[in-house]
């Protein structure tokens, strides 16, 4: 039978030519560099209401029956992203824990993608799989944990610690949770946490079936850290009580203020229980490398795994996160699997086999050229930098009598604004709940502004500003400039909002 022509000289609409890919990509790539010039003179965010953003993208528009041009879509879609986003790269960015990324990354991210390594199994990415395991033992180096460690690539924190998380359970349960699941009439595992862990605790303990009712909220010390005598107690009870504790995480920089535990006593204890010890440092795990003799910091090379982001302190555009587990096996343990359709050679890492995902992207490039591109001096400047402009943030609002300065740890400072006649009520009702909702505005007024991003912490029941520097290009007048913006900022929340809450 005659095939049709159209099969013969076949013409897919999806496909560029090689001249139209590189005059789109030419003018893209001047657009992102003229975006990286310009970025200091935008607004850092756009303060739109989702409304709005909707309607600038005609979000109501239906599915396209037929294609268009490939020139105008990719020119429509940057001017929608850079008309009406918020900017982590702008040196005035200091919400949340997101970083401002690499540029070295981003052409990363276009190679990885015009190479497309499907990073799950060897045969697939033979190079791609190389680099992904040196990236592994180069995060190691980095931070000091040991470098003949298993550990894989990961979308972020949150999986990074799931992949942890899944490692302890493989570790230490006394039956294959694996196959018989959690059910049954068994004595249940506990988790162990300070009060200040990330929420992946909760959706980690949810997803694989021990039930948020595992957990167990350790008091932290004046210092947000971890109060190590209460742990001790906690799992003596529970051990009276007949369960299991499984594991005990310590937080290498928690997500609020970046108070990092009594790591080397939370080894002691896990070690004195026979428990998993896991580290989240996600947000602070990379300031271990810069960590002087003697830091809590250093206490994550005794960890069974660590969590690490490099999609935050290592600058990488998003997504990249890092799983590292001191015994490579139990990965291969928490993981595999061996499908008679999977044929790979198991001489080489098939990452499929070490972690959550099947196909996987080549996150590790975008980590492993900028590891090169800086090196361990590099990061140390870096990271010690924003550390350094935190605290520098901390001493100056002391001068200033209208903002309460609260906390600083890592590159994370904590304040509030507190106006000159409430000074003294602050901590009695009804001003106090006054602060808190003053101060809840004037962080909106900020973003709307678009003149610096600051997210909040919650600290004994008040709402406090906070900002962390996770910015390369942030400088110590970014820095000088908070003052004057929360001054007046929170001057004129204050007097639109005191008549209408507070009536003394
Ligand atoms: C950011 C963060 C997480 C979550 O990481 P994602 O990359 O957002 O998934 C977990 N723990 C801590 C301490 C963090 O700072």
């Amino acid at each position: 039978m005659d095939k049709p022509e159209s099969l013969r000289r076949r013409t897919a609409p999806i496909d560029l030519t090689a001249d139209q890919f590189r005059s789109m990509g030419h003018t893209l790539v001047d657009q992102i560099a003229e975006l990286l010039e310009t970025i200091r003179r935008r607004p850092v965010s756009p303060g739109e209401h989702p409304d709005d953003v909707r309607r600038y993208l005609g979000s109501a528009e239906p599915l396209p029956e037929n294609g268009s041009e490939p020139e105008k879509i990719l020119s429509d879609a940057f001017d929608l992203l850079t008309e009406h986003s918020v900017y982590n790269g702008h040196p005035r960015f200091w919400g949340y824990i997101t970083s401002s990324p690499a540029p070295l990354g981003m052409l990363a991210d276009l190679l990885a993608a015009g190479v497309n390594a499907n990073v799950g199994g060897w045969p697939l990415a033979p190079m791609a799989t190389e680099i992904e395991a040196q990236t592994v033992r180069w995060i190691a180096d980095l931070i000091g944990y040991p470098t003949d460690c298993g550990g894989l690539l990961v979308s972020g924190g949150t999986l990074a610690n799931f992949v942890g998380f899944l490692a302890a359970r493989a570790a230490i349960a006394d039956r294959d949770l694996r196959t018989l699941g959690m059910g049954g009439d068994h004595p249940p595992y506990t988790i162990y946490t300070s009060e200040g862990c990330h929420t992946w605790i909760y959706k980690a303990a949810d997803q694989y079936g021990f039930g948020t009712d595992a957990i167990r909220w350790i008091p932290t010390n004046p210092t947000q850290c971890m109060n190590i005598e209460k742990l001790d107690e906690a799992i003596r009870r529970d051990i009276e009580k007949g369960c299991k504790p499984m594991m005990a995480i310590g937080a290498a920089g928690t997500v609020s203020t970046g108070a990092v535990d009594a790591l080397p006593e939370i080894a002691r204890i896990c070690k004195k229980y026979g428990m998993w010890f896991h580290v989240d440092g996600a947000y602070g795990g990379f300031a271990a490398a810069v960590a002087g003799e003697g830091s809590d910091l250093l206490g994550l090379t005794q960890a069974d795994s660590v969590a690490v982001d490099p999609h935050k302190w290592l600058y990488a555009p998003l997504e990249a996160g890092c799983a590292l587990v001191r015994t490579p096996e139990l990965l291969r343990d928490a993981f595999s699997y061996h499908p008679p359709y999977y044929r790979f050679d198991v001489e080489a890492t098939n990452y499929f086999d070490l972690g959550p995902q099947n196909s996987r992207g080549f996150r590790a490039l975008k980590v492993w050229m900028t590891l090169k591109q800086v090196g361990r001096s590099g990061y140390r400047q870096m990271i010690g930098d924003d550390c350094r402009l935190a605290r520098a943030l901390y001493d100056i609002l002391n001068d200033h009598p209208v903002i309460e300065r609260v906390t600083h740890a890592l590159s994370i400072t904590t304040f509030r604004y507190i106006p000159a006649d409430l000074r003294e009520q602050a901590s009695s009702e009804p001003v106090a709940s006054y602060l808190n909702k003053l101060n809840e505005e004037i962080q909106v007024r900020i973003e709307n502004d678009g003149e610096m991003f600051v997210s909040n912490a919650v600290l004994e029941g008040n709402y406090l500003l906070r900002m962390c520097i996770v910015n390369f290009r942030t400088t110590l007048a970014d820095i000088d400039a908070i003052p004057e913006i929360v001054e007046r900022v929170g001057g004129e929340v204050d007097r639109a909002l005191r008549p209408t809450v507070l009536t003394a």
